[in-house]
Order: C-alpha cells, then sequence, then structure tokens
C-alpha cells in the first residue's frame, strides 16, 4: 500500500539532494517519478537546487488554489511516485488532496520541507503533513554549536529578523537564512520561547 511520507528539517539540511537521488533512482528502474513544487511568487522559480549544486527543472508548478488530486488524474494518469519539494507551501487541502491520491489511486508521495518558518511557527502546509502523513522523517543538520539545528534564522543584510511574513518579500535588503539549534536560536533572535507565542 502506498504512503504519504514526510520529511522535513531546517534549511540547508540535503532535502533537495534527496529528492534528485530518489527520482534518479526510480528512473535507473524504469519508473516514472515527477517533481513538483508549489508555486510562491511570480518569479516562476521552476528549478530545483541542490547545495551540492545539483540543479533541475521541476515537472510541475502547483498553483495556490489547484486541486491536486484532479490534477494528477487529468495530466499525468500513472505516476510510480510523486516528489514534492517545499511542502510547507501546500495548503492545507492540497495536502489533503495528496493523502487522496495515496488512498485512491495507489501512488506514494514524498514531500519534503521545513518544519517551521524564521519565528519558530510551522507553516500550513508542514502543519498538515504533520498531522496526517503515514511516515515523518527528521532530516537532521547541525547548528554552528554542534547540536541539532532545528530553526531557521532569517537574516536580512546581515541582521537577525524577527518580524515579517514567512515568505520574504522582494526588495527589503539581502535575505539570506541560517540554522539554529533551539538555544541559538533563543539567543539570535533574542527572545525566550514565550515571547514567540502568537497570543
Ligand atoms: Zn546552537
Amino acid at each position: 500500500m502506498a504512503k504519504l511520507y514526510f520529511y522535513y528539517g531546517a534549511m540547508n539540511s540535503g532535502k533537495t539532494t534527496r529528492i534528485l537521488q530518489c527520482e534518479y533512482n526510480y528512473k535507473e528502474q524504469g519508473m516514472r517519478a515527477i517533481i513538483m513544487k508549489p508555486e510562491i511568487d511570480t518569479k516562476g522559480n521552476n528549478k530545483i537546487v541542490s547545495r551540492i549544486g545539483a540543479v533541475k527543472k521541476v515537472d510541475y508548478m502547483i498553483k495556490k488554489d489547484e486541486n491536486v488530486f484532479d490534477l494528477i488524474i487529468n495530466e499525468y494518469g500513472h505516476v510510480d511516485l510523486i516528489l514534492v519539494d517545499e511542502a510547507q507551501f501546500l495548503t492545507e487541502r492540497q495536502v489533503n488532496q495528496l493523502m487522496d491520491i495515496v488512498v485512491d489511486l495507489d501512488i506514494p508521495v514524498m514531500c519534503y520541507g521545513l518544519r517551521t518558518d524564521f519565528k519558530g511557527h510551522s507553516f500550513p502546509g508542514s502543519r498538515r503533513l504533520l498531522d496526517i502523513a503515514h511516515e515523518l522523517t527528521e532530516i537532521k543538520t547541525i547548528c554552528e554549536c554542534g547540536k541539532k539545528a532545528m530553526f531557521n534564522v532569517r537574516l536580512i543584510n546581515g541582521k537577525v529578523a524577527t518580524e515579517g511574513e514567512s515568505v520574504a518579500i522582494d526588495g527589503v535588503g539581502e535575505v539570506k537564512y541560517t540554522v539554529a539549534c533551539a538555544k541559538c536560536f533563543s539567543m539570535k533572535t533574542r527572545k525566550k520561547f514565550d515571547e514567540m507565542s502568537d497570543d
């Protein structure tokens, strides 16, 4: 029986490398894997780039209100595997539709994405995947102090940002990210975890 998988981690944990490797393995076995990615801006960033330099054009960019279940039925028919990069940007409904693909069409779906944003809150897509995926796998990466990095820190022009939208908007300066363990995240953002509460 097919399953819905969620591989989650902080940034730069090698998620994209795994996607490319997985697609390659399927192809080598004569099977068909497709790579999809939610469209989050108008830049048409339809490539995935791994840390080790491999670049690949994704097969399909998922639009914000698109029904992914219908898309697979109408445009693809049977595939052996669906890989989703940047799965944190899926909507809750799209994650549910991916589960329908798994259950009704018996196609395994492997989603890769960030657990939380730079403010330490889960993205809607990640939250739903953490709710319903059959299998959850944390992809670990390391903080500069040597502990496991769980958080993403947004740097704007080299300074740590603690406010702003989950997706950085163009034109605010040079946006970069780094990863941190819980303790370093608290220190870098100069916030206790209780101060990060929504209420
Ligand atoms: Zn640390």
